[in-house]
């Protein structure tokens, strides 16, 4: 089949939910994409930070293959034998002595929603159904309606009400306004160490700090949503051990599985996670032995490979060189590690056409935000690979 032909048949068969650049890919690895006519691509998107260790690592293909063919899926009605050994895997990454499996980042944000009221209810004493969570505004938690309810962004939301109550919105970065939301009913924050689908927007230096600590003063929870920061994205294991502040909840998902299967978990400590009873919470495919495995699997080469040391030396190179570009387009060079956002300014015309552009030379990316081309290879990316992109990121930039 033409490349046309599949993207044909998509227009034609799927619901219109996003606008793909019109690349057709039959395969990956490591950095490396190939379409159906065998065109090879840098993935500089790695799915949205999912694809951290790179396409198809061969580790964790093996540990899905070994036990696709054991066992997948026995629901969390009976137990499994590769589910505990992940929860002490778990716990050893995050530093938490709890986690609970779900699937997908959305998922696991109203897991971390869903637990923060019970915990207000049960051990702040909030009134019941009083429970306040103040969230930022250029915020991204996913597409549900009561995550999208608080989204501040027009286009996630307008047609999709009645919305949930119970959240306030503050400007993200503006710490004073979210100090000042805060009332005797507030159970948590929420907030993005990064904002990634905001246009990879890094807040002042202290902002999470500052925080934390109106956090601990006000007996507030501090659930930090780490589903595109996490797991090496930022040069470190999560963005928050940059301001040395550790959450009450936090929230992983991409990149927990390395892409192969949807994985997404909350970790905190038993005072919280402790509280959900049976029947309270759950999910079909949750902590499958499937999802078990390869997760384990996709956690242990972050480690086995010093992903996250590559993630912070290569991200420095990147973003230094990056910002060496002459280009009267370049508005700012931001990110942490390699999460790497390239504002362009509004006369440039819109990122999406520069990604287009960076497409027929061989490297895939998308645009952000309108202006904003989003940098975020894998973690396993080497310097002569960057070097590479960077000639003809630099080309695509002077025109
Ligand atoms: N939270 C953040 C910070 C994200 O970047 C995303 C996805 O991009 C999500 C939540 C939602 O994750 P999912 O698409 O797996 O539901």
């Amino acid at each position: 089949m033409h490349p046309s032909d599949y993207i044909q048949l998509e227009k034609e068969y799927g619901a219109h939910n996003y606008s793909p650049l019109d690349v057709v890919i039959e395969r990956g690895d490591g950095v490396w994409v190939f379409d159906v006519e065998g065109k090879k691509y840098l993935d500089c998107l790695s799915s949205y930070s999912a694809v951290n260790q790179g396409h198809v690592h061969p580790v964790i293909l093996k540990a899905m293959i070994d036990q696709a063919s054991k066992v997948t899926l026995v629901s969390r009605a009976f137990r499994n034998d590769q589910l505990p050994l992940w929860y002490q895997d778990m716990s050893r990454l995050t530093g938490f002595n709890m986690a609970l499996p779900m699937n997908t980042g959305a998922e696991a944000v109203e897991t971390a929603l869903k637990i923060a009221r019970k915990w207000a209810y049960v051990c702040k004493n909030i009134p019941r159904y009083q429970a306040e969570i103040i969230i930022a505004s250029g915020n991204f938690h996913g597409r549900t309606i009561s995550i999208v309810s608080f989204s501040t962004e027009d286009l996630y939301k307008k047609d999709f009400g009645p919305f949930t109550p119970g959240f306030k919105v503050c400007q993200y970065g503006n710490y004073q306004e979210l100090e000042s939301l805060v009332t005797k009913n507030t159970a948590a924050v929420l907030i993005e160490p990064i904002q990634g689908e905001g246009g990879v927007i890094v807040p002042p230096e202290g902002y999470l700090k500052q925080i934390s600590r109106l956090c601990k003063k006000e007996n507030i929870l501090l659930l930090l949503d780490e589903i595109q920061t996490g797991l090496g994205r930022t040069g470190k294991m999560f963005a928050f051990e940059y301001d040395d502040v550790r959450p009450d909840i936090l929230i992983l998902g991409k990149a927990l599985s390395g892409g192969f299967y949807p994985v997404s978990a909350i970790a905190a400590d038993k005072s919280i996670l402790g509280l959900f009873s049976p029947g309270e919470h759950g999910s079909t495919f949750g902590g499958s032995p499937l999802a078990a495995r390869v997760s384990r699997a996709a956690i242990s080469v972050l480690f086995d490979e010093n992903m996250v040391d590559n993630s912070a030396k290569m991200g420095h190179y990147f973003m230094a060189c990056l910002k060496e570009i002459n280009s009267k387009h370049i508005k700012e060079v931001r990110g942490k590690g390699l999460m790497i956002g390239v504002e362009l300014y509004p006369e440039a015309g819109g990122a999406r056409k520069f990604c287009e552009a960076l497409m027929s030379k061989g490297i895939l990316c998308k645009e952000t935000h309108q202006n904003v081309i989003r940098l975020t290879p894998p973690l396993i990316i080497q310097k002569s690979t960057i070097d590479w992109a960077l000639d003809r990121i630099r080309e695509v930039l002077s025109i």
